[in-house]
């Protein structure tokens, strides 16, 4: 490992003051990059830990939560207000790598994490454009069953690992972001970008920026919602497929609906295009059905993992399902 300086954040105006030194990386609870620096992914000439920064999850007058960005993954999942109104969110993260890790694991580096291919992680033996801009992607034509069926490019095939950040795309969460110069909120569902020409560029967030905390509004009906993950075994694995869905349904039609995916692209995919076609009509399999293939109609699969349109669709229709059985 590459030797670094480290240094512990104050408060916020000191971990951005410090997160300004060229080669600086803000450090949550290291799960993900600890790991990057073993393997000489990540080398940041200095770390700021910013696991003493807010980590309140305030409920607001107006029904809405402000959860900070150095919150651990385990008090989010097991906050009163986070099980009762945003079940989405509790089980998203619940479905998320181990106890041990959760308990470790921050907001802000949860949103943060990069992807798990497999070429990623293999700097001497893999080429990777988004390791190393313009050296090419071994995925695109190597073993590539977790990669992107959706908005991947020629440049770069990878998934966002990540399921909590499925359900925050799904309830129409914001990041609020921190700098020396101001601060400023940012959608979610804007803030990972696609690979197209530049895999290297994963987020909107500037160089120093700090995340400091994740508003999720007030969404009445997410009381009736739910997260689905599809995987390889039942714990410990990442998503092939993951499914994240709040669903109003009053008199038999659909009022209103939330609907994200995991694991079929870049970034946690809100599926806006299904959830136009599912507003103001009947609730049934045939619609949740059809709205599933108009959200996967431009999916294109890679060698190996043509089973994710279909393992998608049907994960769409049975959370919809379901959901929409319940009583809220
Ligand atoms: C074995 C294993 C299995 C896993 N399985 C899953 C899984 O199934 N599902 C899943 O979703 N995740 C899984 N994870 C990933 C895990 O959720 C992440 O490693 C974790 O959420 C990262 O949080 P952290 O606080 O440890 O981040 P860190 O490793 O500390 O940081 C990650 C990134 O975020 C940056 N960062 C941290 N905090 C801030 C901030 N406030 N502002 C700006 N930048 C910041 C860091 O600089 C770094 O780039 C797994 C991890 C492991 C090791
Ligand atoms: S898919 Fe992306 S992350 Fe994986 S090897 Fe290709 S460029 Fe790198």
């Amino acid at each position: 490992m590459t030797p670094f300086a480290f240094a512990r954040a104050a408060d916020t105006a000191d971990a951005v003051r410090r997160g300004r030194v060229p080669g600086a990386k803000y450090l949550g609870g290291g799960t993900n990059l600890v790991d990057l620096m073993r393997v000489a992914v990540e080398h940041p000439a200095m770390l700021v830990d910013v696991t003493g920064l807010p980590d309140t999850i305030e409920e607001r007058p107006d029904g809405s939560l402000l959860i900070g960005a150095a919150a651990t993954n385990t008090a989010v999942a097991g906050h009163r207000a986070v099980r009762t109104r945003l079940p989405v969110l509790a089980r998203a993260i619940a479905a998320g790598a181990s106890a041990q890790i959760r308990n470790m694991a921050t907001v802000g580096g949860n949103i943060l994490q990069r992807t798990r291919c497999a070429y990623f992680y293999d700097h001497e033996g893999a080429r990777c454009n988004k390791r190393t801009p313009g050296q090419g992607c071994d995925a695109i034509d190597g073993f590539n069953r977790m990669h992107a069926i959706l908005g991947a490019s020629a440049h770069c095939v990878a998934t966002h690992p990540s399921d909590m950040c499925v359900a925050l795309a799904a309830l129409d969460a914001v990041v609020h972001l921190q700098d020396t110069g101001g601060s400023r909120t940012v959608p979610l569902a804007d803030f990972h970008l696609l690979p197209e020409d530049h895999p290297e560029r994963e987020t909107v967030l500037r160089p120093g920026e700090l995340i400091t905390a994740v508003e999720i509004p007030a969404l009445p009906f997410a009381m009736r919602s739910d997260y689905r993950k599809v995987r390889d075994r039942a714990s410990y694995a990442f998503a092939l497929v993951s499914v994240a869905a709040a669903l109003d349904v009053q008199d038999g039609i659909v009022r209103d609906v939330r609907l994200a995916l995991g694991g079929v692209a870049h970034k946690p995919w809100r599926a806006f295009t299904a959830e136009r076609l599912l507003k103001g009509r009947p609730a049934s399999e045939v619609l949740f059905t059809a709205a599933a293939a108009a959200e996967l109609a431009d999916a294109r699969p890679l060698r190996d993992n043509a089973f994710k349109a279909e393992l998608a669709r049907r994960a769409i229709v049975a959370v919809l399902g379901s959901l929409a059985g319940k009583r809220s």
